[in-house]
């Protein structure tokens, strides 16, 4: 670990049951109920990541980037950007989010 401290994360927080959810998405999945945005801190969990060598058109200008499923300490899961994939981000291994590029959360190793 380092002394590094995470950025806050924007997630969605059910109104009626507190499920926390990634989004984007309405209602609650588990009791419909109404969704608002909640901060939770962007510390967790690396599960998985794949680098995307051949970007879809509206990414291609960035090159080749690296999307990460991460398991927040706040108890969801939310898809964002590993900004350094390397032979030790292994899943299991801590991230932190360090920043946003537009709607997406970046993260980094930690
Ligand atoms: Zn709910």
């Amino acid at each position: 670990m380092t002394a590094t401290k995470a950025m806050d994360v924007t997630v969605l927080r059910c109104t009626a049951c507190g499920t926390l959810d990634s989004g984007p998405r309405d209602l609650c999945p588990k009791c419909f109920g109404a969704l608002a945005p909640h901060t939770v801190d962007g510390a967790g969990t690396l599960v998985s990541w794949t680098m995307i060598r051949r970007p879809p058109a509206a990414f291609r200008a960035e090159g080749a980037y690296a999307v990460a499923l991460v398991k927040l300490d706040a108890g969801c899961q939310i898809t964002g950007r590993l900004s350094n994939p390397d032979d030790h981000a292994t899943p299991g291994r801590r991230v932190i989010a360090t920043g946003h590029k537009d709607t997406v959360t970046l993260f980094s190793v930690a």
